[in-house]
C-alpha cells in the first residue's frame, strides 16, 4: 500500500521556487494497479520519485506499508526501500552483463549466497518468461525482453510496491500489451500495489484499476476507470475514450451521441432502440469495449427528425445517455426512463 498526503515538492534555483507537487493526496491499495496521467513537465516522475524518497519532498508524508519514509534514518530507509521495486522508460540493463547477471544484480549488493542467487534468478526469468534467454546479453534482446529482465530485476528483493513510470513507452504496441499482460500477472500473484506513470492512454485502459491526472502538480481529476469512462461529464473519462470519426447521417435525420453509463445495456440495443422508436436507427460509428467483464464506449447513430425527440427517453431506458449532435439541436427534455418492456411493446 501507498500513501502519499499532502506531498509537496519544491525545487528552489538561487531565488527561483518552482513547485511540482502542490500538496498531493494520493492512495494505491493493496492489489491495486492505479494509473498517473498527464502532460509532460506535469509532476508525474516527481511524483514516482518521492515515493522511493529518490526525491525528498518538501513537506508532507509518503506511506508504503504503514511506514512513513520521510520519518526514516538512512539505514531504516534503505531497508524500507527494498521493498519498493521500479522500473522505468529505459531498461538500466548492464550492456556487459547477461539478463541473468542483471537479475542478480540486486541480491548480490545484500550478499545473498552464490547457490540462493542462482535459484532465485531462475526463478524470477521463468516468471517473467524468459527463462530461455538467461544468458542473453541485452542487446540481443527486443526492447519487451529487455523490458521483462528490469522487471525481474525490479521483483528481486520480493517487493509489495511496484513503480512503473513510462516503462512501456518506448515499446510497440505488441510489446506493450505483453508487458501489460505480465504486469496484471504479477499484481494478480503477489499482491503487489502497483503506482503506472505514463502518458499513454490507450495503457491506462489496458491496465489500471483507478487513474488520476497530475496537471501542474496538483491533481486535477481521478477516479475507478471504469466510472469514469461511464461518466459524459469525465474530462478524463472523454481523454481515455478513443473517439472515432463517424459516417454522415442521412438528410433529414437527427444525429445522436450515445455514452454507455449503466453496467446493463443490452449488446442488443440499436434493435431496441429502433423497435421502440417505432422507426430504423442509423449506426454511423461506434467504440464499444469490454473492461474487466465490464461494456464501456459511445455510439454516434442517426434517426428520422419525426421521432428524434423520443430518442433521449428510451436511451436513458436501456442505460445509454443521449446528446444532439446537429448545430441546432432537437428539444432535449429531461428524460424519465420508461421500462424497455413498455417502450417496445
Ligand atoms: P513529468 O514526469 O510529468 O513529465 P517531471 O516530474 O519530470 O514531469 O517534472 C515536473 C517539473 O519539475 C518540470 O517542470 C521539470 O522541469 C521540473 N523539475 C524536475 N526536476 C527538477 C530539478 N531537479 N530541478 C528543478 N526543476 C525540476
Amino acid at each position: 500500500m501507498i500513501s502519499l498526503e499532502q506531498l509537496t515538492k519544491v525545487y528552489e534555483t538561487g531565488s527561483h521556487r518552482t513547485t511540482v507537487l502542490d500538496r498531493v493526496d494520493f492512495r494505491v491499495d493493496t492489489g491495486e494497479i492505479a494509473a498517473v496521467v498527464g502532460p509532460s513537465g506535469a509532476g508525474k516522475s516527481t511524483l514516482a520519485q518521492c515515493v522511493t524518497l529518490l526525491e525528498r519532498p518538501t513537506s508532507g508524508s509518503v506511506v508504503v506499508n504503514g511506514d512513513d519514509l520521510t520519518r526514516l534514518g538512512e539505514r531504516d530507509l534503505r531497508v524500507a526501500r527494498r521493498r519498493i521495486g521500479t522500473v522505468f522508460q529505459s531498461d538500466g540493463l548492464f550492456g556487459r552483463r547477461t539478463a541473468a547477471q542483471n537479475v542478480a544484480l540486486p541480491l548480490e549488493y545484500l550478499g545473498v549466497t552464490k547457490a540462493e542467487t542462482r535459484r532465485r534468478v531462475a526463478e524470477l526469468l521463468d516468471r517473467v518468461g524468459l527463462g530461455h534467454r538467461a544468458d542473453a546479453r541485452p542487446h540481443e534482446l527486443s526492447g519487451g525482453q529487455r523490458q521483462r529482465v528490469g522487471i525481474a530485476r525490479a521483483l528481486a528483493l520480493r517487493p509489495t510496491v511496484l513503480l512503473s513510470d513510462e516503462a512501456t513507452s518506448g515499446l510497440d504496441p505488441a510489446s506493450t500489451t505483453s508487458i501489460v499482460d505480465l504486469l496484471r500477472e504479477l499484481r494478480d500473484d503477489l499482491g503487489l500495489s502497483i503506482l503506472f506513470v505514463t502518458h499513454e492512454m490507450d495503457t491506462v485502459l489496458q491496465i489500471a484499476d483507478t487513474v488520476a491526472r497530475l496537471d501542474h502538480g496538483r491533481i486535477v481529476e481521478r477516479g475507478r476507470v471504469l466510472d469514469l469512462l461511464r461518466d459524459p461529464a469525465s474530462a478524463l473519462g472523454a481523454a481515455l475514450r478513443p473517439t472515432r470519426p463517424a459516417a454522415g447521417a442521412p438528410d433529414g435525420s437527427r444525429t445522436w451521441r450515445l455514452d454507455y453509463v449503466s453496467a446493463d445495456v443490452p449488446t442488443d440495443w440499436p434493435t431496441t432502440l429502433g423497435s421502440a422508436l417505432g422507426s430504423p436507427v442509423s449506426l454511423l460509428g461506434a467504440s464499444i469495449e469490454t473492461l474487466g467483464g465490464a461494456t464501456v464506449g459511445h455510439a454516434t447513430v442517426a434517426v428520422p427528425e419525426a421521432v428524434a425527440s423520443r430518442l433521449p427517453g428510451v436511451a436513458a431506458a436501456l442505460g445509454l445517455t443521449a446528446r444532439s449532435l446537429d448545430p441546432s439541436p432537437a428539444p432535449t427534455p429531461t428524460p424519465a426512463p420508461a421500462p424497455v418492456q413498455e417502450l417496445v411493446r
